[in-house]
């Protein structure tokens, strides 16, 4: 059902101003949870208004001890008659402070090893217990932190089963890999390339051919991430969830963004990162440069697709891991000590 609504509202949205951003997690990674994970009564309560946009969801896996290790997380959940009580901290939350409802994976069974007792919540962002603070950006907007504070929730708050939460969490960063890698209008686009070419005809560089080449090679590379995004999206059509190769998509936008920053330092200097006051376009373009960064770390980082390229897709060796049975409360991982 959610492939349907997905489609329809790629071919809607592109006739209204750029609003994509703000539901890259409600409808790329929130929505398809819901309907995969969620109860009747769940889909019942919260699918209508996140299908439409009344509601805004976000999406709390990193803490500060726990980002590409996300499975060492703290945030404890701990069951209290009829209510899962909410205790710790989460970090780097995209849009924490404009959404109504969140999805959050926190630790009720420290005596699982590390994967195993964690679980998968539904969290109301503006209830008593919840404290939003924001983090600045570099180009000026800003994500946040958040605080729990025995976070009262209903019990059947919980998505999926108890102790799934990696299972989910799993599911959830290939959907969010998708979002970001397979995101924009459905066909081919190409923004970066767009943004370069406005430098250089602004500036006059477009008459150079060491520049238009260079220009060329962002363009090709924009064609076939869309290309490769086409494909993972036919993939999901046809009901598979998406693999391992999300990351693909996610690690080439990087690789594309990494090229595009050379290049537009070439084309416009300082102008491609800093804006005067009075700039026509209130810094939009010098904006997407510097956002561009975080390109290689939302999301998982760069090292990180390669490692799971490396051993999901090519079946490489995987990297030792030293906390195999042991009880999580036992391990020295993020700030446990
Ligand atoms: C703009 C932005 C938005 C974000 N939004 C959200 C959000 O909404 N919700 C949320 O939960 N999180 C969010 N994040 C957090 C993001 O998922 C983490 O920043 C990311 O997973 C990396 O974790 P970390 O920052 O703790 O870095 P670390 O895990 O501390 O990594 C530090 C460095 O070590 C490298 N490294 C770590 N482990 C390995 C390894 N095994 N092999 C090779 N190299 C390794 C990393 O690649 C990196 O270079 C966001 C981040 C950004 C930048």
């Amino acid at each position: 059902m959610w492939h349907a609504h997905d489609k329809i509202w790629r071919e809607v949205k592109e006739n209204y101003p750029m609003m994509e951003s703000e539901f890259v997690i409600s409808h790329g990674m929130c929505l398809p949870m819901m309907n995969d994970h969620g109860t009747d009564e769940q889909k019942r309560q919260f699918m209508p208004d996140l299908i439409s946009g009344k509601t805004l969801w976000c999406q709390m896996f990193s803490e500060p001890g726990a980002g590409s290790d996300v499975a060492s997380l703290q945030t404890k959940a701990e069951l209290d008659g009829d209510e899962w009580i909410i205790n710790g901290q989460k970090v780097w939350t995209t849009l924490a402070h404009k959404s109504q409802f969140g999805l959050c994976v926190a630790r009720n069974d420290a005596d699982q090893v590390k994967h195993a007792g964690l679980s998968m919540f539904i969290l109301d962002m503006q209830a008593p217990g919840v404290e939003i603070r924001p983090i600045n950006q570099i180009n000026g907007s800003h994500f946040n932190e958040v605080f729990f504070t025995d976070l009262a929730i209903p019990k059947n708050w919980l998505l999926g089963e108890l102790n799934t939460g990696w299972k989910l969490a799993t599911a959830m960063l290939m959907y969010e890999r998708v979002a970001i890698g397979a995101g924009g209008g459905g066909g081919i686009n190409r923004p970066m390339y767009d943004q370069l070419h406005n430098y250089a005809t602004a500036s006059g560089a477009i008459n150079n051919p060491v520049v238009r080449d260079q220009m060329m090679q962002v363009y090709s590379m924009e064609t076939t991430k869309a290309l490769i995004a086409m494909r993972t999206r036919a993939e999901m059509k046809a009901g598979n969830t998406p693999g391992p190769g999300g990351s693909l998509g996610k690690l080439y936008g990087s690789v594309i963004a990494w090229r595009m920053r050379e290049i537009a330092l070439q084309i416009a200097g300082m102008s491609s990162v800093a804006w005067v006051d009075d700039d026509p376009h209130g810094g939009s373009a010098q904006s997407l440069t510097l956002r561009s960064f975080a390109s290689g770390i939302a999301g998982g980082t760069d090292e990180i697709q390669r490692n799971i390229i490396g051993d999901r897709v090519l079946g490489l060796p995987r990297e030792p891991a030293v906390d195999k049975g042991v009880a999580f409360r036992d391990l020295k991982v993020g700030t446990q000590t």
